[in-house]
């Protein structure tokens, strides 16, 4: 197991992180860059360095000035967390060519997944349904329009090196098809310096659910379930739950055993993420994120399974600590992303945190760096924390989350506490139906008005 492990985040990830380590009884080393000196990771870690200025790239960007922290203390591992420098294979290798652990999956592994076209081309060769649509780039107008004939309308054309929902279009027909595959080539040029792109059926009411992994290397692979993240604004998830509303025991054991197969065959390292689009009853590869998430704390709390622990520890050499027949779901878990932004514009609202006062009592958790005095900066993710509530039915969850939610008191800036409070109460999220469009659609119906 390592001595010392050096933190390559900021914010409730850091957090995170630092807790698993000391509960393994690892020293932790905290980066940070200058906006950051006030953070709590930076004082409950055994040692600190500054990394830079506030610019990500000048800092948790920064492959020098980490690999500099590294050696200055002595760390020998690196927890990337998530975003920054999780999926970066080349991060993971420059650590590996100094002798640092990378806690993460094998380089290899995250550059597959990283390109999306080798992501789907290896999801279906390991047996993962993926997304009927061409096999590869699509080049020529006409061909594209013979895949998008044999495929059915409507379609979608996404970048090959895309990202961050950029990069697609949608064509309703033919007529369509010349106009949307122009405008995906340009966009994918600007935004990422490639013009290749792709094709796939567009699925018009599908839910977002995933499947969480975790792998010893060296061809074991456990599933410990989904997590539904339908409810998405612009893309980004807003609220996760688990298990999924939406899927019956008999579709969970399908799709899971799946990943978790796959994931052996393939060899994998790690905690992983198998995301799906779900439709009628089917389910449809769209990527893999080779990284710890936001939202594994719902998974954490129906499987009473410690993800990073387990992440770290695997790492470290150790076996899986479980079986699949030891992974037992026991109730429900609901996610709140707690962004410092405006509830009804989600406009950014970076600031002091004058007032913190969070939510107790049996089943609620509250994943976050804020404190009472703390300053939110203006340069990263605007998420303040995460309420995260268990009950032993959906039911009862949803219940103690309407009374945790109204009991979380936060003064100095906006968040989007308000949004969730009017969520759950509203009956199509009682009852569970909701698809990836519904938060939107309701957002421009009003839903957040006055
Ligand atoms: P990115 O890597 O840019 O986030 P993804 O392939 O993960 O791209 O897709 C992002 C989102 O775009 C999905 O969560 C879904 O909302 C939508 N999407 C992607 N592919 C399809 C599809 N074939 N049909 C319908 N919606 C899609």
């Amino acid at each position: 197991m390592f001595d010392k492990v050096l933190i390559a985040n900021r914010g409730e990830i850091a957090l995170r992180v630092l807790r698993a380590c000391k509960e393994l009884g690892i020293a932790t080393v905290a980066v940070h860059s200058t906006a950051d000196s006030e953070a709590m990771h930076v004082k409950l870690a055994d040692e600190a360095v500054c990394i830079g200025p506030p610019p990500a790239r000048d800092s948790y960007l920064n492959v020098s000035q980490l690999l500099a922290a590294c050696e200055i203390t002595g760390a020998d591992a690196v927890h990337p967390g998530y975003g920054f420098l999780s999926e970066n294979a080349r991060f993971a290798e420059i650590l590996d060519d100094h002798g640092i652990v990378f806690i993460g999956p094998k380089a290899e592994h995250i550059r597959i997944m990283g390109d999306k076209i080798a992501a789907k081309q290896t999801a279906k060769r390991l047996g993962i349904p993926v997304v009927p649509g061409s096999d590869g780039g699509v080049s020529e107008d006409g061909e594209a329009l013979r895949i998008a004939r044999e495929i059915g309308f409507p379609v979608i054309i996404k970048a090959a090196a895309g990202g961050g929902g950029r990069g697609m279009k949608v064509a309703l027909n033919e007529d369509e098809m010349s106009v949307a595959l122009s405008t995906a080539r340009s966009e994918a040029k600007a935004a990422f310096g490639d013009d290749a792109v792709y094709i796939e059926k567009y699925l018009q009411k599908p839910r977002h659910i995933e499947v969480q992994v975790i792998g010893d290397g060296r061809g074991k692979a456990v599933h410990l379930g989904e997590r539904d993240c339908s409810l998405q604004r612009r893309h980004q998830k807003v609220w996760e739950e688990a298990p999924s509303p939406a899927l019956n025991a008999s579709e969970r054991e399908r799709i899971g055993s799946t990943v978790a197969k796959a994931m052996a065959d393939l060899g994998y390292l790690g905690v992983g993420t198998v995301e799906f689009l779900y439709e009628d009853g089917e389910f449809y590869f769209i990527e893999m994120n080779t990284r710890i998430q936001v939202e594994h704390p719902v998974t954490e709390m129906i499987t009473d399974i410690d993800l990073v622990n387990e992440q770290i520890r695997i790492a470290g050499g150790a076996e899986l600590s479980f079986t699949q027949d030891d992974v037992k779901l026991n109730g429900h878990a609901i996610e709140c992303r707690i962004n410092a932004e405006n509830a009804a514009t989600f406009r950014p609202s970076p600031g002091k945190i004058t007032q913190w006062h969070v939510p107790g009592g049996l089943g609620v958790r509250v994943d976050s760096h804020a404190y009472q005095g703390y300053t939110i900066p203006p340069y990263y993710d605007s998420l303040a924390g995460k309420l995260i509530v268990h009950g032993k039915t959906r039911t009862e969850c949803l219940m103690r989350l309407r009374r945790a939610l109204d009991e979380f008191v936060v003064d100095g800036i906006e968040t989007t506490l308000p949004l969730f409070r009017t969520l759950v109460r509203n009956p199509d999220m009682q009852d569970g139906r909701y698809d990836i469009h519904w938060l939107e659609k309701q957002l421009a119906d009003g839903l957040m008005d006055d």
